[in-house]
């Protein structure tokens, strides 16, 4: 007979944006395989404490901890209760980030700054936090990035201009933390149906419509559709592979 283990026995996981959309499912899948989960919010409790009930109904181990990783001393705060709860870090997702979307005469300072600040230096901050709780055997780090790195939208120079950076980021990092056992990759999701592509009113947009009828695979994608592939780079199925930039999106290119 064979049994299967667990991939994240005794990992811990910390999942930024967790209490809604692509980061809400990735918490659930890492808890399914096994790691202890950190869902972190900025003000959705209610989202948060419906993740951290569905994994622990499930026989799983998560804490749900508001923090709004644009802010250092949020970032400190939650890595500090992480530490307090489960002694150490093994995976962190850098999943939170805005999309706003502007044509080039409408962009201003606060858009820029706004997004860059949460979707570029939180993700660097919260690298740098996790890091000090790695142990020596390493770990792994996914930045969720977006396929709007690669693919030029209008309206988008922004967002793309931040996606952008998280794929350097990441492939910089790897190099640097690959000593220490650090892996660091990227998913870049295309078009996921999320609460924040609803909130945008992006869901049943033209947009959306010209999207899928560009994708062979005939749909957008489901936050789990991400959730699975998060999975595998945290898990020790994926050891020999770091820096990469994963494109998730259904064939769109
Ligand atoms: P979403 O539905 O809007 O959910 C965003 C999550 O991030 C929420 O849990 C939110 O928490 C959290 N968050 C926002 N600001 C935060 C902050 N300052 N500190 C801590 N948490 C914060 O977003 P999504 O569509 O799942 O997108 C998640 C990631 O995937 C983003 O990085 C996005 O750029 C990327 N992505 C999305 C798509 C897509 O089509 N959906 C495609 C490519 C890439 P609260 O609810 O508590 O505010």
């Amino acid at each position: 007979m064979i049994t299967k283990t667990k991939k994240l026995a005794g990992k811990v996981a910390v999942v930024t944006g967790a209490s809604k959309g692509i980061g809400a499912s990735i918490a659930k899948h890492l808890a399914a395989e096994g790691a202890a989960v950190v869902v972190n919010y900025a003000s959705s409790k209610k989202g948060a404490d419906a993740v951290v009930n569905e994994i622990t109904k499930n026989g799983g181990k998560a804490i749900a901890v508001q923090a709004n990783v644009a802010k250092q001393a949020d970032i400190n705060r939650l890595f500090a209760k992480t530490k307090r709860a489960f002694g150490q870090i093994d995976i962190l997702v850098n999943n939170a980030g805005i999309y706003e979307f502007a044509p080039l005469e409408s962009v201003t300072e606060e858009h820029f700054q706004k997004q860059f600040g949460l979707n570029v230096l939180s993700l660097i901050r919260a690298s740098q936090a996790a890091v000090k709780l790695f142990g020596p055997s390493g770990g792994s780090i996914v930045n969720i990035s977006s396929i709007v790195s690669t693919l030029g939208f209008p309206n988008a120079a922004v967002y793309s201009g931040t996606k952008g950076a998280v794929d350097a980021i990441t492939r910089s990092l790897a190099k640097e933390l690959g000593p220490r056992q650090i892996r660091v990759n990227a998913i870049n999701p295309g078009m996921v149906e999320t609460e924040g592509v609803h909130a945008a009113g992006i869901a049943e947009s033209e947009m959306r419509k010209q999207v899928q009828a560009q994708t062979p695979l005939g749909r957008i994608g489901q936050p789990q559709d991400i959730a699975t592939a998060a999975v595998f780079l945290a898990s020790p199925d994926s050891a020999w592979i770091t820096g990469e930039t994963l494109t998730i999106a259904g064939g769109f290119h």
